[in-house]
């Protein structure tokens, strides 16, 4: 059976969703193996053997941490120059994306970027794309080489599927281009409790129509409530009132989750461009006319300060 390389992201040994999601969409295609790095990398083990992977290749090296993504590249090369894999998958993650670029253009290879499905197709895998503010679907197959793909987190759901998930050490060699640019400091962002945006499988945003900072702890309760992230548009995030790390959008995050509640949101194409994905669509909006309204499931025409704090109690109380 051909071999299917899953690019592994993880904080020191902790493996995230997205990546046990890329386990059920590999299995689909073939063997899975993964590639961890840095530190923690052997005790992604049994979370990855647990959701399919039949070998975990690791290398830590203080490049991975020091340096940018070309170390990274450097070592999923040389994973694929050992395994000759039927295609690689890494999540949509923007450095992930970086990664997947640089190594489809050393493998010769086409890349795929923000798929939402994966397939086995007679002539390699077969991706779905949401393309174009999210107007189409496109079906992709890369013509040439072992497809690169990055997977948009929530695309698939988690499935245990044990697997022998053998560790073994990858060598690798850190070309010279490895090193040209030096991390000098990280700031970790403060830790607001809640889901990251991207991989939550709730996300409850707001728009301009909640008209100040201070407003938005209306959002934050809703979205308390449903152990959900906070999202906002453009609107919001140009006034200040919620910073751009939560903007959702075409020059914001993408996000696909299980449920999306827009709040005073009207639904300008750029917005939609980075939620349409979701899979159930909400929106509370005063005016029946605003276009968010053409691509929801459930949609509530009402002052949102009256709609979501009667919301957020009912979601309480159950
Ligand atoms: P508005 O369009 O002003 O809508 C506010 C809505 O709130 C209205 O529909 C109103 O009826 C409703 N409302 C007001 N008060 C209430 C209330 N009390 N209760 C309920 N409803 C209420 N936008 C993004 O979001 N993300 C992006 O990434 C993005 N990228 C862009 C890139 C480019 C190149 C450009 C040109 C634009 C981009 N935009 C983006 C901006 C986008 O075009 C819209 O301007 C923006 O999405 C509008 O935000 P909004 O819906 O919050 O505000």
């Amino acid at each position: 059976m051909a071999e299917v390389l899953v690019y592994v992201d993880h904080v020191d040994g902790a493996v995230r969703k997205p990546t046990l999601e890329l386990l059920t969409l590999a299995r689909r295609l073939g063997e899975p193996v993964a590639v961890a790095l840095g530190p923690g990398a052997e005790n992604t083990a049994p979370a990855l053997a647990e959701h399919g992977a039949v070998k975990v290749l690791t290398a830590d090296a203080a490049e991975f941490g020091d340096y940018l993504v070309v170390p990274k590249v450097d070592a999923l090369q040389a994973a694929y120059e050992a395994i000759s894999p039927a295609a690689v998958l890494l999540p949509s993650s923007a450095e992930a994306k970086e990664i997947a670029a640089r190594l489809a253009v050393r493998i010769g290879s086409g890349i795929i970027t923000d798929a939402v499905d994966l397939e086995a197709g007679d002539q390699g895998p077969v991706a779905t794309q949401s393309v174009f503010a999210a107007a189409f679907s496109t079906r992709t197959r890369v013509s040439k080489g072992a497809p690169v793909i990055t997977v948009k987190p929530n695309s698939a759901p988690v499935e245990a599927a044990p697997a022998a998930g053998a560790v073994e050490a990858l060598t690798v060699s850190f070309s010279e281009k490895a090193t040209g640019t030096k991390i000098v400091s990280r700031t970790p962002r403060e830790s607001t409790g809640r889901p990251e945006l991207t991989e939550a499988a709730i996300v409850v945003s707001g728009g301009r129509g909640v008209n100040g900072a201070e407003n938005f702890a209306v959002i934050e309760a809703l979205a308390d409530s449903l152990g959900a992230a906070v999202g906002a548009s453009r609107a919001a995030v140009d006034a200040g009132w919620y910073p751009h790390s939560s903007q959702v959008g075409q020059t914001g995050k993408s996000v696909s989750p299980q449920l999306y509640i827009a709040s005073g949101i009207s639904g300008a194409i750029q917005h939609r461009a980075g939620m349409q994905t979701s899979k159930t669509i909400v929106a509370i909006n005063k005016d029946a006319e605003a276009p968010i309204f053409d691509l929801v499931d459930y949609g509530v025409v009402g002052d949102l300060f009256e709609v979501v704090p009667q919301l957020t109690d009912e979601i309480k109380v159950r």
